[in-house]
């Protein structure tokens, strides 16, 4: 960049001379031209700049993730003592992802079991690569752990330390081994039809179509089903339309 200066003041410097014996419009356009055809600098350097220092877009560059270990502390309130996995046997997952704005994201954070996160990197290349929207993707701790804020904010999550919906059991979120993605669109619905978050009820039709919906079959079930994850919309009685699994409870 500095190099082009020089050379631009250069070029300045010999117009103003050539204006001075000649019309300035036209000495002007006559000492630019030899200007830049003499000196290649100036032409390589405006081509240069640009490439030189690119913004780092995602859409350029395409999904990006990168699987970081977790400590107790990042996870002040998803783990407590007595969960069934160490924050060891953890894994955050930074990545892209496709927004609802139809646009590429970064920052996404997902907490994961670490034996799944190479596996889950892989599916959610697949969504980045389908455009498959996603709302926002944080950590319950965000939430302070409290699945119901994290849903209500229509937050993709994974781990979260917690029993089972109507159980006493672990879920398998629990394990880092479920992944919750766009709760709104794609709710839980208990067997009498319920859902617990009213702003989402619209989504209880599933022939609806709509970005972030998931449905049988399509791009978001098999690419969770490539690495061997269930789908709770295809329980009976109770469904869970955001929820993908390793044992497919
Ligand atoms: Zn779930």
């Amino acid at each position: 960049m500095p190099g082009s200066r020089p050379i631009r003041s250069a070029a300045a410097v010999a117009a103003l001379i050539a204006a001075t014996s000649a019309a300035a419009a036209c000495g002007g356009g006559d000492t630019e031209e030899p200007t830049s055809s003499a000196t290649p600098p100036t032409a390589t350097a405006p081509t240069g700049a640009p490439s030189a220092a690119p913004s780092p877009e995602p859409a350029e560059q395409g999904f990006q993730a990168e699987v970081k270990k977790v400590t107790r502390e990042d996870l002040p309130h998803s783990w407590r003592q007595g969960c069934p996995v160490p924050p060891s046997g953890l894994r955050m997952i930074e990545m892209t992802y496709w927004g609802m704005d139809d646009k590429p994201h970064t920052g996404g954070r997902l907490v994961v079991n670490a034996k799944a996160a190479d596996d889950l990197v892989g599916v959610f290349r697949k969504l980045y690569d389908a455009k498959y929207p996603i709302e926002r993707m944080e950590p319950v701790d965000k939430y302070k752990g409290d699945d119901f804020d994290s849903i209500d904010a229509n937050n993709t999550s994974a781990f979260n330390c917690r029993r089972a919906t109507g159980s006493s059991s672990f879920s398998q979120h629990a394990y880092g081994l479920a992944i919750d993605i766009n709760p709104c669109q794609n709710p839980y619905v208990y067997a009498d039809g319920r859902i617990a978050h009213p702003q989402c009820a619209k989504y209880k039709n599933r022939d609806r179509k709509a970005p972030g919906m998931i449905h049988a079959g399509d791009k978001v079930v098999r690419a969770f089903d490539s690495i061997g994850w269930g789908w709770g919309g295809e329980w009976t009685g109770a469904k869970d339309y955001q929820h993908f699994s390793s044992t497919g409870r």
